[in-house]
């Protein structure tokens, strides 16, 4: 049975019409409008290197041609141009292999569009910092730049929450979708790992 076309405006995944044509990859102007601002929202720092991955829905990384990628090999990574042309899997994902990009991922922090009080400090002084939503929807993922001493992930209690770090030997799945109208850039995350750590 053939796939049923999917909208790849990823909070969207519905189905397209049957009207649509052939080639269309969204299910509507709407969808598409917001996929464009998505993809202009990313930082210019992340478009420009080129370690871009797909994902499936179960967040597996995959190749741009949709084999299985892995973010230890950059023979399976892509260029952010290739990677957003692509139609394998669901989304983007971008790969983190400690050249002081760092991610700080607040899981389940947002009640609708209210941040719990415990990601708020860290938003707060993350300022100056790209915030996109994740791809769940109820979390948020904090760019910018810094070091996490002995690298690798660290996984931290704060208050009623977890915030999660990242700066190398993993891909962190990137929807696009700006929080807070901040910034397309990756400012300094340093001091927020010191006062997290
Ligand atoms: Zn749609």
């Amino acid at each position: 049975m053939p796939k049923t076309p999917r909208c790849e405006h990823e909070p969207c995944r519905g189905p397209l019409p049957i009207t649509a044509r052939a080639d269309a990859r969204y299910c509507s102007g709407r969808c598409r409008t917001a996929a464009c601002r998505a993809r202009r929202s990313v930082p210019k720092e992340l478009a420009a290197r080129p370690r871009w991955v797909r994902r499936s829905s179960r967040k597996v990384p995959l190749t741009v041609d949709g084999q299985s990628a892995s973010s230890t090999d950059p023979a399976t990574w892509s260029r952010y141009r290739d990677a957003t042309a692509s139609s394998a899997g669901v989304g983007l994902g971008f790969v983190l292999d400690g050249d002081g990009i760092v991610v700080l991922d607040l899981d389940h922090c947002l009640d609708g569009d209210q941040v719990e009080p415990w990601a708020q400090g860290v938003l707060d002084a993350a300022a100056g910092c790209w915030v996109e939503r994740s791809a769940g929807g109820d979390g948020l993922h904090i760019w910018g730049r810094g070091r996490l001493p002995g690298g690798g992930g660290r996984r931290l209690r704060l208050g009623a929450g977890t915030v999660e770090l990242y700066g190398d030997g993993r891909y962190i799945a990137v929807t696009g979708e700006p929080w807070g109208g901040t910034p397309p850039r990756l400012g300094d995350l340093q001091h927020v790992i010191n006062s997290l750590l």
